[in-house]
């Protein structure tokens, strides 16, 4: 804003120009050298500046209280209607036009300065509105947040229009999907992403807000598999151990919907398993025991970054050990199953992901037979591990088995009480 101050013109106090009237070289106010501030040589009615804040108004959109007519409108119905402009300090109530009181104590009449100390709410709402997405003076400080894109892929840059010639510290808040990495108080950021979905960028200057949302990618598919026992795991890391798998070779995957994409599911070049998607979001994979990993590829389309593949590795290790302890036992046995990690294990996980977690508990089951062959407990395993109530069985010998088909094993255990 132009802030311009005079000798002359007849002693008008002051002027201003309204909003989207006039050119931007005359856009801004004029006040009389001897009104203008708080000291010098001032008149005694106007030594607080009160004309400036007026004139300001009036710059900000606002009317004079008697609408600048006899009981005119101001277009602020918490004014109320006045017969005309007051002077000096009037007492109150100055009942004109039916009122109640004019309020000569607003910015927008004529009273002296330190008669005059209020703008409405409504007022306010109305200088505001100026600001505001499709305000006049929208431009001025808005600032509108440049960043035309509502779905972005990976980090990005948001700025707002500097104002020109003036100082100002521009704070922005960066939540969800984003987050700030710099440019905090200038008119320029950059952010990171740091997930995908939704993030709110929001900037802050002279008490005016502007929020901006926009979705961010790149999505990448994650989702479920559930094995034989029913347990659902997830498939979010590219690579997913399960033992199971060989029992009977199935395994269902389910991917979480990600609106607006499709995924197209492929199976590893060459591999002998059976791959079919059920639906846009589900398939069905069945294992061929000649080859002890099966790849199932994930492609989602539709993101704003394009398609995106993702990798889930289901892998069946030949051999486990198995601790159980204590043996004799008296009331509880525990069996804990570790998967041997070979070396292709290995290999395979940290070519495409180096933070695998090959550390995924084996589902197994354990069973407990007696001397006559009969299985007297049975138990399967929870987070890897198994425990065996023995306390209702008699002394003896007893076989413990571990695990199912031909990759069961056999234990001795003697229960002693
Ligand atoms: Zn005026």
């Amino acid at each position: 804003m132009n802030i311009w101050t005079y000798n002359g013109l007849d002693n008008i106090g002051g002027y201003a120009q309204f909003p989207g009237l006039g050119n931007a070289n005359t856009d801004g106010v004029a006040v009389i050298f001897n009104a203008f501030g708080r000291v010098g040589q001032l008149l005694a009615s106007n030594n607080k500046g009160r004309i400036a804040t007026h004139e300001i108004g009036h710059w900000l959109n606002l009317r004079h209280i008697w609408g600048n007519t006899n009981c005119g409108d101001d277009f602020c119905a918490d004014t109320p209607t006045q017969f005309g402009p007051n002077g000096g300090c009037p007492g109150f109530p100055h009942v004109t036009c039916s009122n109640q009181g004019d309020m000569s104590m607003n910015y927008m009449d004529y009273t002296n300065d330190e008669c005059r100390n209020l703008f409405t709410n409504i007022q306010r709402g109305r200088m505001r509105a100026l600001f505001a997405a499709g305000g006049v003076r929208e431009s001025f400080i808005s600032a509108k947040i440049q960043q035309l894109a509502t779905q972005i892929c990976g980090n990005s840059t948001f700025s707002v229009a500097q104002n020109q010639g003036a100082v100002v510290n521009y704070q922005w808040t960066v939540s969800g999907a984003l987050s700030l990495a710099n440019g905090q108080g200038s008119n320029q950021i950059t952010t990171t992403q740091n997930g995908t979905g939704p993030a709110t960028i929001q900037v802050s200057a002279n008490g005016y807000c502007e929020t901006k949302t926009v979705q961010v990618g790149a999505y990448a598919a994650t989702g479920r598999y559930i094995n034989d026992y029913q347990e659902q795991r997830l498939v979010a890391s590219t690579y997913a151990l399960d033992p199971n798998f060989v029992t009977n070779g199935y395994v269902q995957i389910g991917l979480d919907d990600i609106p607006g994409t499709t995924n197209r599911f492929t199976l590893g070049s060459g591999q002998p398993h059976s791959l079919y998607a059920t639906s846009n979001t589900s398939a069905s994979l069945y294992y061929n025991h000649s080859v002890n990993y099966a790849d199932v590829y994930v492609t989602n389309s539709g993101g704003p970054c394009g398609p995106i593949t993702t990798w889930f590795s289901f892998y069946y290790p030949t051999t486990y050990s198995y601790a159980f302890s204590p043996n004799p036992v008296m009331d509880d046995l525990m069996v804990q199953a570790q998967p041997e990690q070979s070396s292709s294990m290995v290999q395979r996980s940290s070519a495409v992901n180096n933070a695998v977690n090959i550390s995924e508990e084996q589902a197994f089951i354990v069973e407990l037979y007696n001397s006559q062959g009969m299985k007297v407990v049975s138990q399967s395993s929870k987070a890897g591990k198994a425990i065996l109530n023995v306390r209702s069985l008699p002394n003896g010998l007893y076989n413990l088995r571990i695990g199912q088909g031909k990759e069961a094993k056999m234990e001795h255990i003697q229960v002693v009480h």
